[in-house]
């Protein structure tokens, strides 16, 4: 391991100058902790945010959820307004890691997690994501749980986290505090395409802290779920991932959310599913339908092709275990 100095901070303005001087966050340390160890990761200073007074889930004036970045994931999975409002981020959590895990992990940690593309843990494997201008070894190499969508010439790993996708699907909005002040980065945008530039994953600036995570307030009655598809039942990252959020009033459909995890290079909205959609009327026929378009332009690898036959049927089975059938 890369000898490191730690320092602990105990407000968000200590952090941002620990940051400022080349400091790097550490929350739960579940997963940057192992990056370390592999070497992957080599931060000088670790800067412990983990007593900030960033752990409280509220109810936000717009009433939607405002959920602090350092609430652990066993705290927002089990939060009765998560799981009356958003059973989808409830389940995403529950289904994500191990239970020891998720008592330390943290939600800004979740989201800002790295790729479990094995060659980018492999520092002996070129990756242009760890090693910019090395290459791709997953492309040639063993690519059967990497991307379908969002892949670029120089990486098609996935993004690991589950809720994530939760969060893409309902849309919610990154809060984010740096020496500039504070802003909100909408989901979409923050978790960034590979492009050229792997290496680069978010859209944070230097030295900038994760607050919050912010859903917004959506109409109710909201059914909503997350189905998660994986080699084993537990302790497993997805192979395909489905969070569905469905708003109907007088038998129609009026509001959709649809993303998918396990296939993009960043948590996979699928605007395309929401329009056909909107406006129906539940029925098998619509979730076949709707969940034909899932997988529209996806570029499968050599091992991975069953990914595309494998989204719609997951999508299809989330949206009729989410909407029911008449
Ligand atoms: C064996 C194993 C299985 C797992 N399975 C799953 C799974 O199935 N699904 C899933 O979704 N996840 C899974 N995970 C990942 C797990 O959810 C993450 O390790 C965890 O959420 C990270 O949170 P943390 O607080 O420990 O982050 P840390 O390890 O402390 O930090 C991770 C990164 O986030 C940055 N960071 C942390 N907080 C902030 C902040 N507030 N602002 C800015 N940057 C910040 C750190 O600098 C670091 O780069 C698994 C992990 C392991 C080890
Ligand atoms: S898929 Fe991305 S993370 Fe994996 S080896 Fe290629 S560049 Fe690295």
């Amino acid at each position: 391991m890369h000898p490191f100095s730690y320092t602990r901070v105990s407000d968000t303005r200590q952090a941002l100058n620990a940051a400022r001087a080349g400091g790097r966050y550490i929350a739960g340390g579940t997963t940057l902790v192992d990056l370390m160890r592999e070497t992957v990761e080599r931060p000088d200073t670790l800067v412990d945010i983990s007593a900030l007074p960033l752990d409280e889930i509220t109810v936000t004036e717009r009433g939607g959820l405002r959920i602090g970045a350092l609430v652990t994931m066993s705290e927002a999975a089990a939060h009765p307004k998560v799981r009356t409002l958003y059973p989808v981020v409830s389940q995403a959590l529950e289904l994500s890691a191990s239970a020891q895990l998720r008592n330390m992990a943290t939600i800004g940690g979740n989201i800002m997690q790295r790729t479990r593309c094995t060659y980018f843990r492999d520092v002996t494997a070129d990756c242009n994501k760890r090693q910019p201008g090395s290459g791709c070894a997953a492309r040639e190499g063993v690519n059967r749980t990497h991307a379908i969508l969002g892949t670029s010439d120089a990486c098609v790993a996935t993004h690991p986290s589950d809720v994530a996708v939760a969060f893409a699907a309902l849309e919610a909005t990154v809060r984010l505090l740096g020496p500039d002040g504070k802003r909100g980065v909408p989901f979409a945008d923050f978790l960034l395409r590979p492009g050229r530039t792997p290496d680069r994953e978010q859209a944070l600036r230097k030295g900038e802290l994760i607050t919050s995570v912010e859903i917004p307030a959506l109409p109710q009655p909201l059914k909503s779920g997350y189905l998660k598809v994986r080699d084993r039942q537990s302790y497993e990252f997805a192979l395909t991932s489905a969070a569905v959020a469905l708003h109907m009033r007088g038998g129609v459909i009026r509001e959709a959310k649809v993303a998918a995890g396990g296939v993009g290079t960043v948590p996979w909205k699928l605007p395309e599913v929401e329009r056909a959609l909107i406006g129906r009327r539940p029925s098998d026929a619509l979730w076949t339908a709707a969940a034909e378009k899932a997988a529209e332009g996806a570029r499968p690898l050599t091992h991975n092709r069953f990914k595309v036959a494998l989204l719609r049927r997951t999508v299809e089975r989330q949206l009729r275990i989410v909407g029911g059938t008449k």
